[in-house]
């Protein structure tokens, strides 16, 4: 039998370092050839690294890069369709957001001046200590929701079967302002986008926070169905998503919300998570899916409460692939870095079919972020953190949602003419003059391979001065 390496346990073996060095970094799953096997893309722009939120702020862009290498290193990109996808332009971002906070956004900088003379406006977009101004905050903006309009429109086109943008999922922005650390809506966008195509859309959100700019986006459609898994005390940022927000009207119970405790643990959340979705799922019949991977839902997250390990985290998303059904798969919080990597480059392995070797590769770039352990499942389970969900409180929790799900009447009917507007992307010379621009730019095979990526790394270490926990 082989020597078996995808499970830490396993690894009581020492290895020299000739054998380290042709040991494979992954294998395929042993049942490869009855899985369902999707086609996967990755929608990924790196410039998104390259932004600030500030120092002593929790949000770090560059745990994207962090990711990215982790994913690159990995080799993955040989099961995937790699996009490096365009900017959203104003009129895509205005699908959702109203025209004088975009044009605030887009006009705003870090100025001390410029901020002084805009205080009144600053108070009324709510911007502050969550959602600073930085330098580029538009063009930050812009990118990670071009990823998730780029991914949707692969969807869309029947190109992928799962598109994944690892940039995207900041789900508290508002319609008129940001919130907790989101600035422009990406997953709305992205589902307005979907619903131009597909009949019905479910999104599925296990960030430790409430899914609440989603939720309220469509509050009132029976052709969104929004469902959130999150720690909720009626205090805890964003301060909503308890068990009676259901929707209103139409979308009188397509909202869902599982509200949380501290403290929960791998075992308990993976059964609520499936007792819950698979007769969700069945019963609304959904034709595509959003799914947001918020990474704060981690143990030992520098925001956290939750005490997940990344196998449990994935799980979740591995079941919810299982199903079959097309997908988009989206990052969202996340404050320790080197664990947000690990894990969205362990969930790009899963949705790809290929089981990974915990051990990480010996000659990846930032190797030294993931000391000591090297590993790619560390234990994250703080001992310091009680969970505070018992088995009464989770059984109930699971009876009242089971409930509500008892009153869908099955999916709805629907009837497309609630289509929203079409988006005005880009006209047809317009993406054709793009894709030649890229080819130009040789993207592929260059950035992975070769003297580019060395290049690139050596860009992104030159970097690290800034990089801080
Ligand atoms: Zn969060």
């Amino acid at each position: 039998m082989a020597y078996s390496w995808a499970d830490d346990d396993d690894q009581t073996l020492q290895h020299d370092s000739k054998t380290l060095k042709y040991m494979p970094l992954y294998e395929l799953n042993s049942n490869f050839n009855q899985q369902y096997r999707p086609n996967v893309s990755y929608h990924y722009n790196e410039q998104v690294s390259h932004f600030h939120y500030g120092v002593r702020h929790p949000m770090k862009p560059f745990r994207l890069m962090l990711t990215d290498h982790l994913v690159i290193g990995y080799k993955l990109h040989e099961h995937m369709d790699l996009y490096k996808p365009r900017r959203a332009t104003r009129s895509e971002l205005l699908e959702f957001h109203s025209e004088d906070y975009i044009d605030f956004l887009s006009s705003i900088t870090p100025d001390q001046s410029a901020l002084k003379s805009y205080a009144d406006t600053l108070a009324k977009f709510n911007i502050g200590d969550d959602c600073p101004v930085f330098d580029g905050m538009y063009d930050y903006a812009s990118i990670y929701a071009g990823a998730s309009l780029d991914a949707t429109r692969k969807l869309i086109n029947g190109q992928s079967d799962i598109a994944i943008n690892w940039s995207g999922g900041l789900h508290h922005a508002k319609k008129f302002e940001p919130s907790g650390f989101c600035y422009v809506n990406d997953i709305v966008l992205s589902i307005l986008n979907l619903l131009r195509y597909y009949p019905r859309v479910l999104y599925i959100d296990i960030d430790l926070h409430h899914g609440d700019g989603v939720q309220e986006a469509f509050y009132t459609t029976d052709r969104v169905l929004t469902c959130s898994f999150h720690k909720y005390d009626g205090k805890f940022f964003p301060a909503t998503g308890n068990l009676d927000e259901t929707g209103i009207g139409k979308g009188k119970n397509f909202a869902i919300n599982v509200p949380l405790r501290d403290g929960v643990d791998d075992e308990s959340y993976i059964r609520l998570f499936k007792s819950i979705m698979e007769p969700l799922i069945n019963q609304f019949n959904p034709s595509v899916i959003v799914q947001q991977c918020g990474a704060d839902s981690l143990g030992c997250d520098r925001l956290g409460r939750f005490n997940l390990n990344i196998k449990a985290h994935g799980e979740c998303v591995n079941f919810i692939k299982s199903f079959g059904i097309p997908m988009l798969v989206v990052g969202g919080g996340g404050y320790t870095p080197r664990n947000v990597s690990r894990l969205w480059c362990y969930e790009t392995s899963l949705l790809t079919n290929v089981k990974l070797n915990s051990k990480l590769p010996e000659n990846l770039a930032f190797r030294n972020w993931f000391k000591p352990d090297y590993s790619l499942h560390p234990n994250l389970k703080g001992d310091n953190l009680q969970n505070q969900n018992d088995r009464k409180f989770l059984e109930n929790l699971k009876i009242t949602v089971l409930e509500q799900l008892r009153f869908l009447n099955g999916a709805p009917s629907c009837s497309m003419n609630e289509i929203p507007p079409d988006l005005q992307g880009f006209t047809k010379d317009d993406e054709e003059a793009f894709y030649e621009k890229l080819k130009e730019q040789d993207f592929n095979d260059k950035f992975i391979d070769g003297e580019a990526r060395d290049k690139k790394i050596m860009k992104d270490e030159a970097r690290i001065g800034e990089l801080m926990e």
